[in-house]
């Protein structure tokens, strides 16, 4: 039984960004906060992978923890690479994959995302799969060809236990750009229609892409939307605390 599943799923992802003390800080908070943290919220936080540890001691639980990036092998000659059985030996329950920033800094094709998920599915971990088209392709009206082609080939792994995934169109990341409600609940039903056609049943849609505490609540109160992945805003433990409590003012 995964934790988020009939929850709404609330991820941080730092980047590379933090330091030791931070992460201790950031676990120690949360901890100290988890009265305010809402029953209904399930939040997984993925910091750099040293910290993953300290972060770990220092959160007691109150959050789940996922690895940023994970080897495309189980292991061997891969100097500077961490596997997905290294990342659950230190506690993740997690693997981001498919990430826009290793789609195109790193060159990551849809089989290497592929072969990334079967690792994480192997270990024992839950993919959160990172779907989205760039601008070019959404100003071509080329979303959905773009979603098609990093999500139909997902079935070719069998059942894919916890996956998760999230819609986060390139152009959003980093930018303050947001796409409308229309176009969220949009791309949930292109999403829904691919991994359907698959029989790929009641997977969480998760929105990502300049997600804050201003705004986390436009997407939080879509019914298409199980949760949401924080970049930028969540390297600050206050304001992914209060993007989490948004969870209370929805009806
Ligand atoms: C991300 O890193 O997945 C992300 C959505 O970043 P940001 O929230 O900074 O746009």
């Amino acid at each position: 039984m995964w934790p988020h599943l009939g929850r709404k799923i609330f991820v941080a992802n730092w980047k590379m960004n933090g330091s030791l003390a931070f992460a201790e800080a950031y676990g120690t908070f949360l901890y100290e906060q988890r009265a305010t943290i809402p029953q209904g919220a399930c939040a997984i936080v993925c910091p750099p992978a040293p910290y993953l540890k300290a972060f770990c001691d220092a959160i007691q639980g109150v959050a789940f923890l996922g690895i940023q990036n994970i080897a495309a092998a189980s292991k061997g000659a891969f100097t500077g690479e961490i596997s997905a059985n290294m990342a659950k030996d230190i506690g993740c329950c997690y693997g981001l994959v498919g990430h826009s920033e290793r789609r195109h800094l790193y060159r990551e094709s849809d089989a290497v995302v592929l072969e990334k998920m079967r690792r994480i599915t192997e270990a024992g971990l839950a993919p959160i799969l990172c779907v989205g088209e760039t601008e070019e392709q959404r100003e071509g009206g080329r979303m959905e060809e773009a979603l098609y082609q990093q999500l139909c080939h997902v079935s070719s792994l069998g059942c894919i236990p916890g996956l998760i995934v999230a819609y986060e169109p390139v152009w959003a990341i980093g930018t303050g750009k947001t796409p409308t409600r229309a176009n969220i609940q949009k791309a949930c039903r292109v999403i829904h229609d691919i991994l359907e056609a698959q029989e790929m049943h009641d997977v969480p849609f998760l929105y990502g892409g300049s997600v804050t505490a201003a705004n986390a609540q436009d997407f939080l109160s879509l019914k298409e939307v199980q949760g949401v992945l924080v970049g930028g805003a969540s390297v600050k433990a206050d304001e992914f605390l209060a993007i989490i409590q948004h969870l209370d003012k929805i009806s």
